[in-house]
């Protein structure tokens, strides 16, 4: 599903953070430690290979809502864009931490003139925020900035399962 609103598209796509081959920047959903985990993690850390952590985990410890950007190594993209997300119910106010999480990638993005970026479903695994949540979160943080967007042409939000995409395209109606 794509939607064009003020220039910009946001895609809704199932799929593999690691094998975004069109997007300039894949968004990691990492750890405090900007360390290989499980999850998005794990597979970004593993189709990056080991120099991924080498450059990310100096920029780090990250508080929940800071995200910082590094090269992204083996992977078929120009750039990680790293963010913490909120752990649900641990890490308050979440809405405005995960908020922050898309907000401060897409301002990266946009400082390095990136015209593509692809997010997963930040804090939605092992952080245990509920999908229709985030997914509010996710896409009214991203259509709340549009008009700010200079550079970025194309926003994608990869999601891994059908059920998680057909949360995410739900929503993107509703509010559009
Ligand atoms: P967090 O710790 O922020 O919750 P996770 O990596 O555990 O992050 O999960 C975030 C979301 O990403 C979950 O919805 C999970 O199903 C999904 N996910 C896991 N692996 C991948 C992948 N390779 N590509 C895209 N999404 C993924």
């Amino acid at each position: 599903m794509k939607r064009k609103i003020s220039g910009v598209t946001i895609e809704l796509r199932k799929g593999d953070i690691t094998r975004q081959k069109d997007c300039e920047a894949v968004v990691n959903a990492a750890n405090a430690r900007l360390q290989t985990g499980g999850g998005v993690a794990g597979a970004i850390h593993k189709a990056a290979g080991p120099q991924l952590e080498k450059e990310a985990v100096p920029l780090g410890p990250l508080e929940p809502g800071e995200a910082v950007i590094t090269g992204a190594f083996e992977l078929p993209n120009r750039y990680v864009i790293h963010c913490l997300g909120p752990v649900y119910g641990k890490d308050k106010p979440e809405a405005e931490l995960l908020a922050n999480c898309y907000s401060n990638a897409l301002d990266l993005a946009e400082e390095h003139r990136l015209p593509s970026i692809a997010f997963p479903a930040i804090s939605t695994g092992i952080f245990g925020y509920p999908i229709e949540e985030a997914a509010r979160v996710a896409i009214t943080t991203i259509i709340g900035k549009i008009t700010e967007i200079k550079h970025l042409k194309n926003i994608v939000f990869v999601l891994y399962s059908s059920k998680d995409l057909e949360v995410y395209e739900k929503i993107l109606e509703q509010i559009l």
